[in-house]
This record gives C-alpha cells, structure tokens and sequence, in this order.
C-alpha cells in the first residue's frame, strides 16, 4: 500500500502504520501497533505525575546520561527542574510525586522549601551552611528564612499587613532591618514607619500615628 509519505517510498511495505508521536516512525504490524499505543499511554500516565518512563527498551541515556536502569527494567525519571530521582516502583513514583505537589503548594504561598539535601544558593542564610530544612520567602526586596514551617502563616501576615500600610503611604522597618533612609537615626535601631509620600520625612513609632498623619496629608492635597 502506498501511504504516499516519501520515507516509505520503494520499500515495498503492505499494510503499515505511523505514528504521529514519533515523527512518522513506521510499524509494520498491527500487535506492534497496539503495544506501542500502550507504550505512549503509560508514558502520558507518568508524564501526568511529572516523570518520564522508561521500559527496558527505551534509551533513556541521551537524557540522562549516568542512569544505573537504562536497557534493564522500567524506571521513571523525575523531570521536575534540578530534580535527579529516578524510581522503578509506581508507589515510589507516586510518593516523589506528593513531594512536589507540597513543594508547589508552598511557593504558592509565596516561599520555597529547601531540603537539607538541597542547597539554597544564598550565602547569607543563616542556614546556608547548616544543611537543614528550611524556608525562603520568595518575595521581591525579602530576604526573610526560617526554619520552622508555623512561621510561615506570620511571615505571610507580615506581609499582608505591610501591602495594607503601603496602600495608606507608609513602610514599616523592624529593628534587625536597615531602612536605607540615609538620615534615619532609627535603622536597625528600633521599629520604625516611614511616611513613603515624596517630599515627607516623617518617621512614626506607632501604628496609632497613622491616621492623623494621612489625615494631614490629605488636607494638604485638597488645599
Ligand atoms: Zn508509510
Ligand atoms: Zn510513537
Ligand atoms: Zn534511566
Ligand atoms: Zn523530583
Ligand atoms: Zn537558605
Ligand atoms: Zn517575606
Ligand atoms: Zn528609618
Ligand atoms: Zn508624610
């Protein structure tokens, strides 16, 4: 039969089939087919849990060069970015699979988890050095860590408050943070407010403050 695809042309093939996965790969018979329909069936399934499957037949060596599995029985490897698990148990597979999933769960909330395994690529971490799980905050101009998973819902907290004051033109700075005001006698002094609005220098101890020295500048505004 003639597919009319130029790689088959001459070669004399009956009935033949291609798959269109694979770049036109063609497979003679039918029982092949099906098998390597089931091949890709079971690579989708893994691929769904974030692994590539390798069977027995399966070359994984292009891609991951120093694989212990390769050619001898299934295995899967994890594709998650700097992730080199390999398993050759689906539990395992689905085991490594949560592990992620809570990883993703947490960058959602603005953090990274990094594993004592794992290095945090951040030299002034305080744990840096230690090899411990531990924590980052993932937000812009916040170089927070910790290392206990309870301080995550306070830092978040943190936060929530801080975009709060920055909508009413203020800026809070502990006392372990330098504020980059040049003047200020309170960086890294004492918690301190910044009044952010241009030309203002006003500094504040108290949330209690707040609402009389925005009050002030909106009168100034309607003037
Ligand atoms: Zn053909
Ligand atoms: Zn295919
Ligand atoms: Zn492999
Ligand atoms: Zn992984
Ligand atoms: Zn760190
Ligand atoms: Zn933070
Ligand atoms: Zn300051
Ligand atoms: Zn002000």
């Amino acid at each position: 039969e003639d597919c009319g695809k130029e790689q088959c042309q001459g070669k004399g093939y009956k009935e033949h089939f291609h798959c269109l996965d694979c770049s036109y790969r063609v497979i003679l018979r039918k029982e092949e087919m099906i098998r390597h329909f089931k091949w890709h069936k079971k690579r989708d399934d893994s691929l769904q849990h974030g692994f590539l499957r390798f069977s027995p037949i399966d070359d994984c060596s292009n891609k991951f060069a120093s694989c212990t599995h390769n050619g001898k029985q299934t295995h899967y490897h994890c594709i998650q970015p700097q992730c080199s698990k390999v398993y050759i148990s689906t539990s395992d597979v689905q085991m490594h699979a949560n592990y992620h999933r809570k990883d993703s769960a947490i960058i959602q909330e603005g953090f990274q988890r990094f594993r004592a395994t794992e290095d945090c690529g951040t030299q002034s971490c305080p744990f840096y050095s230690q090899r411990t799980t531990h924590f980052h905050c993932r937000r812009e101009g916040c170089s927070f860590t910790f290392k206990n998973k309870a301080d995550m819902e306070k830092h978040k907290t943190y936060h929530q408050k801080d975009e709060m004051l920055a909508k009413d033109g203020f800026k809070k700075f502990m006392k372990y943070e330098h504020c980059s005001y040049p003047e200020c006698r309170y960086s890294k002094i004492s918690n301190h407010i910044h009044c952010i609005r241009e030309g203002c220098d006003y500094v504040l101890h108290s949330t209690g403050q707040l609402f009389s020295h925005k009050r002030k500048h909106e009168r100034r505004d309607f003037e």
